[in-house]
């Protein structure tokens, strides 16, 4: 994205905001130095065949950052901007997303780096799989559970599965969820991670007296969530989409964009750039436009100190992970913008992929109706947990998710006890 800074690393980012918490909680010593840490981590370098007949050699990571409360569960990423520190902090993230929500996971992520737009689907297919392969004896079902991430989709997954299950000599569906449904997927996953957003943002509305029904909406990134939560807040909310943007830029109209049109351009075109009837406009842009709801749904490090007084927005819905930095996290508190942190608002995909995996092991699926019923419970209770500690320690909402999040972690690793 334009606005990434390099400079910024996001494991360092990851680090201050558990030290916040930890502050705040008075955690100190040994537990402090266990979730400030990732347990496991894997690089493997491996070569894959290219379609002009050469080879190339490609790095990927496995972190596996906390098990104390369950098997690690996190998504696989390819950009070229991957790295292992990015990796580790993803890694945490998942952590405290899945500790937030209170499903039976542990937190971990992998990444490729890698530009698989110029990539064959063939190159695709082989980089996957042999990295599956690299990656076999780190996963499982019940040990970590792999899903898509940026620029990985139901098709990546289902070449992992089908890599692993080739190893084990039998069709193992539970050890990567995100799958096609006809692999043992779920009904609902695919939009999961934007519907869950979509139930947030319509709590915090409620709670702030914004009425849905016409509001401005502004979304940078217009990948998996932030399609679906345009879609979603359009058509089942009412909201005007205002303003709009993907790798390649934005675009904006104060009537309002219908973002199933600019879905299907995007489509036809690769960008939502050029959309019939709108301005262009830049991703920082986008940022700074006047609205209800800014959604980042991009990549990190979007939301800084340099930029955060700009923004426009009631509200800051975070579909993509670790997009604001703790210092704009402090501007956006004073100046009473109301921020629903990524390990709650882009929650619903990791829900969705538990209740996928939980499908998978039992041999016994859902319906669509069932899926979403369960992933509003859990958004909705969940938002509620976050706003009780947000009120009873005067903190903003991220941190008081993360007080949330590491209490339970924390009550699993001390009631685990130190092994030996
Ligand atoms: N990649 C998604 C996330 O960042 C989903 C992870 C999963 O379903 O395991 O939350």
């Amino acid at each position: 994205m334009a606005n990434q800074s390099p400079a910024v690393n996001p494991f360092e980012t990851a680090q201050r905001q558990i030290d916040i918490v930890a502050d705040l909680l008075q955690l100190n010593g040994g537990v402090r130095q266990v979730l400030k840490h990732p347990k496991r981590e894997l690089t493997v370098n491996f070569p894959v065949r290219m379609d002009d007949g050469s080879f190339r050699v490609y790095t990927g990571y496995r972190v596996q950052y906390n098990m104390a409360r369950g098997p690690t569960k996190g998504g696989i990423r390819y950009h070229p901007q991957v790295s292992l520190d990015e990796v580790r902090a993803l890694a945490a993230w998942m952590t405290w997303k899945c500790a937030v929500v209170n499903i039976p996971y542990g937190g971990s992520k992998g990444g490729v780096i890698c530009d698989p737009k110029h990539m064959s689907p063939g190159e695709l297919e082989r980089l996957t799989r042999r990295f599956a392969s690299e990656i076999s004896s780190f996963i499982g079902p019940e040990v970590d559970i792999p899903a898509p991430d940026v620029y990985t989709d139901s098709q990546t997954m289902a070449w992992i599965m089908d890599t692993y299950s080739m190893q084990k000599g039998y069709s193992v569906p539970g050890v990567v969820t995100g799958k096609p449904i006809s692999l043992g997927g779920s009904e609902g996953r695919g939009e999961a991670t934007g519907r869950g957003c979509s139930y947030v943002i319509r709590e915090a509305a409620k709670e702030l007296g914004i009425k849905m029904k016409g509001a401005l909406i502004a979304v940078q990134g217009f990948g998996n969530a932030g399609s679906v939560v345009s879609n979603l807040l359009h058509d089942e909310q009412g909201a005007k989409i205002v303003a709009l943007s993907d790798s390649k830029g934005g675009i904006s109209n104060p009537d309002g964009l219908n973002p199933h049109a600019v879905e299907e351009y995007k489509h036809k075109t690769g960008s939502v750039v050029g959309f019939p009837g709108s301005k262009p406009i830049s991703n920082e842009e986008v940022l700074q436009t006047p609205c209800d709801v800014l959604v980042p749904a991009a990549l990190e490090n979007q939301l800084s100190a340099k930029n955060a007084d700009k923004v426009r927005a009631k509200i800051v819905a975070e579909a993509a992970n670790g997009p604001t930095l703790p210092e704009a996290d402090e501007i956006f508190f004073q100046k009473g913008i109301t921020v629903l942190p990524d390990i709650l608002a882009n929650a619903g995909g990791v829900t969705v992929s538990y209740f996928e995996w939980a499908q998978d092991l039992q041999g016994f699926f859902w319906t669509l109706d069932e899926v979403n019923q369960r992933l509003e419970r859990v958004m909705v209770g969940s938002y509620a947990d976050m706003r009780k500690q947000a009120k009873a320690h005067s903190v903003h909402n991220r941190t008081a998710a993360y007080v949330l999040a590491i209490q339970r972690v924390v009550d699993a690793i001390r009631i685990r006890g130190i092994y030996p």
